[in-house]
């Protein structure tokens, strides 16, 4: 494959959406511990956005993306793991707005029969980020109360249904009508329009004044302060995302006085560190789509050329679950 091109989205230099540019590069060559992955689908993320316009670091130029699933073309001399042929899918390395990507072959998943790659591809990054959320972070269990804002979204479809799958019950919010109707049908038990509803008195409501266990928050700027009212004494914030854009700095005594509560601030990195975590996550979260215990609700598919329009779509609150980019 050396030598010969394909096709990728570069980020030349930090900015909007028109930075993004579809262009030839060299195809990689794996290296002794990696394969060579043809990219079937690419996820698109919030991520994504956040590296392109520099809230997150790297240096330009660089191959934007970090979810993605196809086939192994062809494996380093050292990896035994995988073998050409193989469906896999991955997230964590950076490169998969492209049409190949050479990996490191223990970040690799085999997908089993019965998934779809598409559907591989959408659960690596938000369905394990939901997976950590919901089992490690705040472990919800039977009798929890969680809130789950923009659960219309990618990471929000699937956190409704594993936090009901934990026997938790859910309140969703959301902007619109329509993204409610996907909501109630992923199984939460509340909605709240919370560009209609003041959330925090809905959720006051719904509890009967006792508030909630956690909230799981990556709505960032515009929720957080909410968020934290809507706590019950000892409940947890959990803020892991910025869609509307990131959280100021927040002062300790601010727990003390909601009621000695917890804050934390996770990633999805520190989350899937080892081997054995990774293969838990992705395990379980394969297996349920499989079984049909899972539903990924594909919003949209985009030609790879088109990754800028699928970017503007998810910034402008237009879409409703997975996005993905077909190279
Ligand atoms: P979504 O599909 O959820 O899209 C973001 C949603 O956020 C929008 O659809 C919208 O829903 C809501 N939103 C509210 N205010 C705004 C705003 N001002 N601008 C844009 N969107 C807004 O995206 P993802 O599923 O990809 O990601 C959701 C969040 O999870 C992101 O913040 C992301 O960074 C975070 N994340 C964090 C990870 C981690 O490990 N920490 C890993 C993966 C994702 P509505 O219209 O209903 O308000």
């Amino acid at each position: 494959m050396q030598g010969l091109a394909m096709k990728a989205i570069l980020v030349t230099k930090h900015g909007g959406p028109e930075v993004l540019s579809y262009t030839d590069v060299p195809t990689p060559q794996p290296g002794p511990t990696e394969a060579l992955v043809k990219i079937d689908a690419t996820g698109v993320n919030f991520i994504d956005i956040y590296f392109r316009t520099g809230l997150y670091k790297a240096d330009p130029p660089f191959i934007l993306g970090q979810e993605g699933a196809g086939v192994v073309e062809e494996v380093g001399s050292e990896v035994t793991s995988v073998k050409p042929g193989d469906r896999v899918a991955y997230t964590g390395i950076r490169g998969t707005y492209a049409e190949h990507h050479a990996v490191a072959a223990d970040k690799l998943v085999k997908i089993p029969d019965g998934v779809d790659t598409k559907l591989a591809a959408a659960l690596m990054l938000q369905g394990m980020t939901v997976h950590y959320l919901t089992h490690s972070t705040y472990a919800l269990k039977s009798g929890d109360t969680c809130l789950i804002h923009a659960a219309a979204g990618g990471v929000g479809l699937l956190a409704v249904q594993i936090a009901k799958m934990r026997g938790a019950t859910v309140i969703g919010t959301c902007s619109t009508e329509e993204k409610a109707a996907n909501v109630r049908a992923a199984g939460a038990d509340h909605v709240i329009l919370y560009t209609k509803e003041d959330f925090v008195a809905r959720v006051e409501e719904i509890t009967g004044g006792k508030g909630i266990d956690v909230a799981y928050d990556g709505v960032g700027q515009t929720t957080w302060e909410g968020s934290l009212n809507c706590l019950k004494p000892r409940g947890m914030l959990v803020c892991f995302g910025n869609a509307s854009g990131p959280v100021p700095p927040i002062d300790p005594l601010r727990l003390a006085a909601g009621g000695s509560l917890f804050l934390t601030r996770p990633t999805l990195n520190h989350y899937v560190a080892t081997r054995e975590e990774l293969e838990w996550r992705a395990t379980d979260l394969l297996n349920w789509v499989r079984d049909g215990k899972l539903d990924v609700r594909i919003g949209e598919e985009y030609p790879l050329a088109e990754a800028g329009q699928a970017q503007i779509d998810l910034a402008s609150r237009k879409t409703s679950g997975k996005l993905v980019l077909i190279p």
